[in-house]
């Protein structure tokens, strides 16, 4: 990305703030102009004292008038200055603050709307999108900030001071200009040489939030494992390298920064020897004044671009930072699909015919995949770990779209359907149950927002947690993410209760359950599975005995389907999978101990 393409993609983000800069112009041409007034007023000074003291007839009240003139005049100037660079700074703020609320906006607003194959792309994990969204923010807002509001101020201060040395003597003026393009050059060269070992950095902060994320995510993991040493060494290698990074920069910065103020020095000395010459050799209008005069307007024009530095240093990281944050929000090839098909009633069944499917990252997760699975029945899906059950949940669901073959519902492409609506028919509770920070009242009401007080209380009793919760001291205020894991499957049962939608996906309902739960919880399944389509997968042979067909999935294939008891009849894996279900349940023991 150049700078060009830059400011073409922030400008949209600036245009609503268009009377700010606007506003802000018109102080920094005021700010600029009255900059230039202490190099004036000593200017005047030295002469007017020179003259004073060279005179014969010297007079106190003459240079108390003088006095009183330069304390009025200097004062005023300040008291001008401060007013204006407060409100300068103020706006500036204002503008960076609303341009930062508003790309960080955007960004939530967009990866809302990315499908899940997006999240599921190596180099977009949580802590690696966060990271590249909070630097592209924060660089991004600056920028506009330094280039709005700070890069114009100095330019035209510098521009100012320079005219008025052009304006005192042509050769100081042309000596000036001759000194600010050396200085540009060193500082873009110092942009170049620097830009690498940011582009570096990007990639190593990055690294550093997502293992912070990491090792928080998995902290119990590692504490079992006593692996915290393990785990502290791959952050030390981050760190080592963000270090190494760092030093290199900043020794990078340190040598051309001594280059440029040496470059500066020059500058002053060369205009202090021509302006002495010129004095000396009675120059017209030159007097001793000027020589103060000139090098406090070099030093006007050589300031500012002191300041470039950080401006080109901040345009630089936003040129690296801006891509990162532009592949998030730009990614329109990640926005989820939607066709406008919304019919009356879903009946709920679906064809899936000759479905491949793999993963972004490449893992072939599914082969020529065909089901036909019917409303008004519980379909399971049994196999071993890793088979596709999930995945083919996936694909209904809509999560993730297949690379050939094709899904129909009530005989319809489900790319037809609008995704919101085919979702809002779809109840979904998965095997990790996810409750949000958040009261039991608001993760229930998540399933319909619109829920009465009474419905959330209906589908709590009939997820049979409703006793559990109202025993609690704050009953349904109580914090969900507090309860335990059984108690948050049930809210999440609860949830897809008061959603009601004629669809029910259930992956592992009961995986975290107790068995009197399981039994619960199975009753409410059967209680609701009239007039639906209802999809179990489940490691629980007694879910699965008693569903009314099966699908039995291995390595991504349809190994067998049918009723449970032909299929167990017929021998092959799904007998096999039941079979070593009821020897981990330990069955003849068990049936013994019950006949006892
Ligand atoms: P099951 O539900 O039968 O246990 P899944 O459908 O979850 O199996 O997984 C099928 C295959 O797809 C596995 O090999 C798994 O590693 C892979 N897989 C699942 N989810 C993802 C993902 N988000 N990205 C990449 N591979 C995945």
């Amino acid at each position: 990305m150049n700078l060009i393409q830059l400011f073409r993609k922030l400008w949209p983000f600036v245009k609503p703030y268009k009377w700010l800069v606007l506003v802000t112009l018109v102080l920094t041409l005021i700010g600029s102009s009255i900059a230039q007034v202490n190099a004036l007023v000593l200017d005047r000074t030295v002469d007017a004292i020179n003259e004073l003291i060279s005179n014969p007839g010297f007079e106190w009240s003459h240079a108390a008038n003088i006095l009183i003139v330069i304390t009025a005049v200097l004062l005023s100037k300040e008291a001008l200055s401060v007013v204006i660079s407060y409100a300068q700074n103020f706006y500036g703020e204002r503008m960076r603050v609303h341009v930062s609320k508003d790309l960080a906006q955007l960004a939530v607003e967009r990866i809302l709307k990315y499908r899940m194959a997006f999240f599921s792309r190596s180099g977009n994990e949580a802590g690696r999108l966060q990271t590249r969204i909070d630097q592209g923010v924060s660089s991004l807002s600056t920028t506009v900030q330094n280039t709005f509001i700070d890069l114009l101020p100095l330019f035209t201060s510098a521009l100012l001071a320079l005219i008025l040395m052009f304006a005192a003597n042509v050769f100081v003026g042309l000596t000036a200009l001759f000194i600010v393009p050396i200085y540009i050059w060193i500082t873009v060269r110092q942009g170049k040489r620097l830009k690498g070992w940011r582009q570096q950095m990007r990639q190593y902060r990055e690294q550093k939030s997502h293992g912070i994320v990491g090792i928080i995510e998995s902290i119990n993991v590692i504490k079992s494992f006593n692996r915290e040493g393990i785990e502290a060494d791959k952050q030390w290698a981050i760190q080592s390298n963000l270090t190494d990074n760092l030093l290199n920069t900043r020794k990078l910065m340190l040598y051309y920064d001594g280059w440029k103020r040496f470059v500066q020095q020059i500058g002053t000395v060369l205009i202090i020897i021509l302006t002495a010459y010129l004095v000396l050799i009675d120059y017209p209008g030159m007097t001793i004044g000027k020589i103060m005069y000139h090098v406090m307007l070099f030093a006007n024009v050589t300031a500012p671009i002191t300041q470039l530095q950080r401006i080109f240093d901040t345009l630089n990281d936003a040129l690296i930072y801006a891509e990162g944050y532009f592949s998030v929000i730009e990614a329109e090839e990640e926005v989820e699909a939607s066709g406008n098909y919304r019919p009356e009633r879903i009946k709920g069944r679906f064809v899936i015919e000759h479905v491949d499917f793999s993963y972004p990252n490449g893992t072939k997760a599914l082969h020529d995949i065909n089901m036909q699975i019917e409303p008004d029945r519980v379909t399971a899906f049994v196999g071993l770990s890793g088979a596709g059950k999930s995945t083919i949940v996936n694909l209904l669901d809509k999560f993730y779209v297949p690379q050939s073959g094709r899904i129909l519902l009530d005989g319809v492409d489900i790319k037809e359907y609008d995704t919101q609506f085919l979702r809002d028919n779809i109840g979904l509770v998965l095997q990790k149950n996810h409750i949000f920070d958040g009261t039991i009242e608001e993760n229930i009401r998540y399933g319909r927002p619109d829920a009465s007080d009474e419905e959330v209380r209906e589908a709590a009793r009939k997820a049979f947690v409703l006793d559990q919760v109202e025993k609690l001291p704050n009953g349904f205020k109580s914090l969900a993410t507090q309860l335990s894991g059984g108690q948050q499957q049930r809210i999440a049962i609860a949830r897809m209760f008061l959603k009601n939608p004629p669809i029910i996906f259930l992956d592992e309902p009961t995986a975290s359950l107790d068995a009197v739960a399981t039994e619960q919880i199975k009753a409410s399944i059967d209680a609701i599975k009239k007039n639906r389509t209802v999809i179990i997968i489940s490691h629980s042979i007694s879910q699965i005995i008693d569903s009314d067909f099966v699908y039995a999935l291995q390595d991504g294939r349809v190994e067998q389907c049918g009723d449970p008891d032909g299929l167990y009849h017929k021998g092959g894996v799904y007998k096999d999978i039941v079979d070593a279900s009821a020897r981990s349940l330990n069955i003849d023991k068990l049936a013994s101990t019950l006949n006892s």
